[in-house]
């Protein structure tokens, strides 16, 4: 790659969210260059498990990465074997990706680069400098970073080299092989998706000791299962005030089930999001998404059918409490927590801790390079709840120019804007406007 060469469109990062925006590109006949240096490029983070007992949390018939070919996957996966009413391992969604994005590169428009994104400033192009000390320009730009790695936890400081910060970098890897060969005891902070991925690896790799998770709450995802579904029109839906859209889920819930209330919103979510004001919407993530996030992102019957069991077994137990201090302690950690409802806490000795809290939703504490470069700039902004950038209706970064956000990067003006049904049309939509811009 020479530096100063123009290329219409730089997707900076490449999961999920990237990937097929190159292969919407391309379709389109549009150059562009995909980067990424993460060594995961084409899969991002949700797909570059190995593990087989990590499945996809949504059904292949709807896991199609094109906008307007809703069979696109469940045919893939159906040709190799699979039941499109099934629940997929996530990494031959990753081979669906690798795919998709052979095909980009094939076809002459898609370039990759295994690099990492510093900065970007805008003159006539945008000038992008590369880690490797390389420099691109570009037409137009486009931020597809995924969420932000797990913010740290403040009580595990100084709780030394067993405290697993990021439970999808190297290091957690071999911490569960470590655990499953010395039987040790594990501490899971959090106990959403990623606490099950977790409990799923530790099982897979023949861990039989004990297994805590811990969350405010103590809530864990519920499982998916058969219903009807009982669509609604928009117009029968209460906007603009939380408690009224939750009591409508909750009476919805008597006459359909849970399943097909919290689903019959889906098609509806952007704009029910948008009609909150901003306090209703912090309000919503302070108290109402624990409990909306274990229903609406549900897990596959064979995932939750081995949580039970380990539950049952007593070998995996679900913790509603808060953790109150951590220290190091002789090849593990002693972590004190406070259940909920009770006064005293309780000090106990773990192995490994695992901070399975999630992604970091402050785009200001971004450690991310690229993107201070472009806050420092001005060339983006903060959303109004400062979990991602602000976009307008396209998508468009602002006040930045021939500059877009897709995905994760987005979910202040979207909030569902994570899973792929999501962020596929987006990425159609976006791959429209920018060949829009550039033939203007
Ligand atoms: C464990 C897990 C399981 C999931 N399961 C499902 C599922 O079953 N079904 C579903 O629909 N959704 C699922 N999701 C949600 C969704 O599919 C993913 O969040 C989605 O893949 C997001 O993709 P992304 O490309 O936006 O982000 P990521 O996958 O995070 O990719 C972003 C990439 O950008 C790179 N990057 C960041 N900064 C730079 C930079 N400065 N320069 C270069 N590269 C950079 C990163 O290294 C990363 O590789 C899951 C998510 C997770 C985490």
């Amino acid at each position: 790659m020479k530096s100063d060469r123009v290329v219409s469109v730089a997707i900076v990062g490449g999961g999920a969210s990237g990937t097929i925006l190159a292969a919407q590109l391309a379709r389109r006949g549009i150059a562009s260059i995909l980067i990424d240096g993460s060594g995961r490029i084409g899969r991002g983070v949700a797909y570059s498990t190995t593990e087989p007992a990590h499945l996809l949390n949504v059904r292949a018939d709807g896991m199609s990465a094109m906008a307007g070919e809703p069979e696109h996957f469940a045919d893939w996966f159906e040709a190799r074997g699979g039941n499109r009413a099934g629940f997929a391992q996530r990494r031959l969604f990753a081979n669906y990706l690798a795919e998709l994005l052979d095909e980009a590169v094939g076809s002459g428009c898609t370039e990759l680069s295994h690099s990492t994104v510093v900065t970007a400033a805008r003159g006539e192009d945008w000038r992008i400098e590369l880690d490797n000390g390389q420099s691109i320009a570009a037409r137009a730009l486009v931020l597809a970073l995924g969420n932000q790695p797990p913010g740290g936890l403040r009580a595990f400081d100084q709780a030394g080299p067993n405290y697993i910060a990021n439970p999808w970098g190297a290091r957690a890897s071999a911490a569960v092989r470590d655990s499953a060969e010395n039987g040790g005891r594990v501490l899971l902070v959090g106990t959403g998706l990623t606490m099950i991925d977790l409990v799923l690896s530790l099982e897979a790799a023949g861990h039989d000791g004990q297994v805590v998770a811990i969350s405010r709450r103590g809530q864990i995802p519920r499982a998916h299962g058969d219903y009807d579904p009982s669509p609604v029109a928009a117009g029968e839906l209460p906007s603009g005030n939380l408690r009224d859209m939750l009591r409508w889920v909750r009476r919805r819930s008597v006459v359909a089930g849970w399943r097909a209330a919290v689903d019959s919103l889906r098609p509806h979510s952007h704009p029910l999001w948008q009609s909150l004001s901003a306090d209703e919407q912090k309000r919503f993530l302070r108290h109402a998404r624990p409990y909306w996030d274990v229903h609406r992102h549900r897990i596959a019957p064979e995932v939750s059918n081995i949580v039970a069991r380990l539950i049952a077994a007593g070998s995996l137990e679900i913790i509603s409490g808060r953790i109150v201090a951590a220290d190091a302690a002789e090849e593990g950690i002693n972590v004190t927590y406070r259940r909920r409802g009770e006064e005293e806490s309780r000090t106990a000795r773990f192995d490994y801790v695992f901070n399975c809290t999630g992604p970091l939703h402050s785009i200001e504490r971004t450690n991310d390079r690229l993107v201070r470069s472009l806050l420092n700039a001005g060339e983006v902004r903060p959303d109004h709840l400062g979990i991602g950038l602000e976009v307008d209706e396209r998508a468009r970064a602002t006040p930045g120019q021939r500059l877009w956000a897709l995905g994760p990067l987005t979910k202040g003006r979207y909030w569902e804007i994570v899973a792929v049904p999501d962020i596929r049309e987006q990425a159609a939509q976006v791959a429209d406007d920018i060949a829009q811009e550039l033939a203007g």
